[in-house]
């Protein structure tokens, strides 16, 4: 049997044992030799850090080790009975949040950690809401530590509970609640010892109970460019991951906002040729007909008979959570959203939501937003910016928010305005298109220019391509 394929971003309040669960799981799955944990273990001692053996699997830096925390994103292959899980552990600390969007993106899932005796704590409940903003819909809770309260059915019964209510108040319609204990590897990928009472699943079983998110099915063919080459004797090759449909040699593609159409003479994928390749796979397309020039990363590719869209403005659901001063419309930021980079500037704050509570704020309260907020807002792309409502296509609609040099804000598309476009049309260069900007009546290329040139004045500097 094929394994599954998946990739879990670890969660939770800082202490309550993200980093050990994972080395511990890592240890019992044999990917880590015991030899390197008793290693931890003598150097733990030498530091009175003897209880960070385990994590410190996960924690490969110094910094990390003197600290006692988790300082940047962390990956590990685990290797279960039924897939091939690509974890990533991300800092429980403030700063997480700057590195978790990166690490959420590509997620199938959560694993949220939580420490059965001091149950759900502010980061637990952010991490959650923060979570299920960027689109995903599928958590499994380990509830740690839970040799801490003496394996208690009961104490272990209440935490649940709390867990369910809270998640379910975040969105989460599908969860899984395993106990654990992470340091005595109880429930992990085995039953028993003390918890003999126990009758649900393991976390190696509720991992390997993910699916991936995949793509939804139906719909047309659509990759996001990553890279384009010129490669002798293929000529254009575009690399990049499917999001959505499927490609088959001699497939006409068509690349928006190029506005260009070329056919897929070769595709490979894997390493190895292929003669059709779909969602979820990565490929290089070599592409007749489309030169190194009109093709760029950012573009999308699609079929010519239902191109991808560009948006003339979009409704998003973001978080902001670095010190980004007050913002209020006409704030613009970068908006990194697949493979593109593109500005954008807040055109109104739909809802706004209170930070603590997650409950709508009142309308006197909307005016602005500031570190820590949540909101329903319209933003307004300043140059053309290929982006699907989540329901459509979450793999393009998840985005990051940078202004200046820092991330500021994550967030996901709720619905796309398309920019009003002319059909398809036969020129003597071969199938191309143009749209017309609906109240300006001006052309692609035109606007492009007028877009470079507004562009130009969002930080006062000209913006590096
Ligand atoms: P993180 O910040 O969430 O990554 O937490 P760590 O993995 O660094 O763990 C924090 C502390 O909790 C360490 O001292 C661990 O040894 C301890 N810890 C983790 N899991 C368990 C557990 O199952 N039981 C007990 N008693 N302690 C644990």
């Amino acid at each position: 049997m094929e394994k599954k394929r998946l990739t879990i971003i670890v969660l939770g309040h800082v202490d309550h044992g993200k980093s050990t669960l994972v080395g511990r799981l890592l240890v019992e799955k044999g990917q880590v030799h015991p030899g390197e944990i008793a290693r931890y273990a003598a150097l733990g001692a030498e530091m009175g850090k003897e209880s960070f053996k385990y994590a410190w699997v996960m924690d490969r830096t110094d910094e990390s080790r003197r600290r006692g925390l988790t300082l940047d994103l962390n990956f590990a292959d685990l290797r279960t009975r039924r897939s091939d899980i690509h974890i990533i552990d991300a800092p429980g600390h403030r700063d997480f949040l700057r590195s978790m969007i990166t690490g959420t993106t590509g997620a199938d899932a959560a694993l949220l950690v939580v420490d059965a005796q001091e149950g759900v704590m502010p980061q637990t409940r952010e991490h959650a809401r923060l979570a299920r903003l960027m689109g995903l819909d599928r958590v499994v809770v380990a509830i740690n530590k839970i040799d801490k309260v003496g394996f208690s059915p009961g104490a272990i019964g209440n935490a649940a509970s709390e867990l369910k209510a809270m998640l379910e108040e975040a969105g989460f319609a599908q969860m899984d609640l395993i106990p654990v204990s992470a340091w005595e590897g109880a429930n992990l990928t085995q039953r028993g010892g003390r918890m003999d009472w126990y009758r649900g699943r393991t976390l190696e079983e509720a991992l390997d109970g993910v699916e991936p998110r995949g793509a939804p099915a139906g719909g047309s063919f659509r990759m996001p460019v990553m890279q384009v080459l010129q490669i002798g004797g293929v000529g254009t090759v575009v690399l990049g991951r499917i999001e959505r449909g499927e490609v088959k040699e001699g497939d006409e593609v068509f690349a928006v906002p190029a506005g260009k159409a070329g056919v897929a003479r070769s595709i490979e994928a894997y390493g190895k040729a292929v003669h059709a390749a779909s969602a979820g796979d990565t490929v290089g397309i070599g592409l007749r007909n489309l030169g190194l020039q009109e093709v760029s990363r950012g573009d999308v590719l699609g079929p010519t008979d239902d191109p991808p869209r560009i948006a003339e403005e979009f409704l998003a659901k973001i978080v902001l959570f670095a010190d980004c001063g007050v913002v209020r419309p006409g704030w613009s930021a970068y908006i990194h959203c697949h493979t593109a980079a593109v500005p954008v500037r807040l055109e109104a704050i739909q809802m706004k939501y209170r930070p603590d509570s997650g409950e709508a704020a009142t309308d006197s309260e909307c005016g602005f937003l500031a570190d820590g907020d949540a909101a329903l807002v319209r933003f307004k792309p300043q140059k053309p910016l290929i982006i699907e409502s989540s329901d459509r296509l979450p793999g393009m609609a998840r985005f990051a928010l940078r202004a200046g040099r820092e991330t500021v804000g994550a967030g996901s598309c709720v619905s796309v305005k398309p920019l009003e476009r002319q059909a398809l049309q036969k020129d003597e260069s071969g199938l191309s298109f143009s749209y017309k900007h609906r109240k300006t009546g001006l052309g692609a290329k035109e606007l492009k220019e007028r877009k470079d040139r507004e562009a130009r004045d969002i930080w006062g500097k000209p913006v590096k391509k």
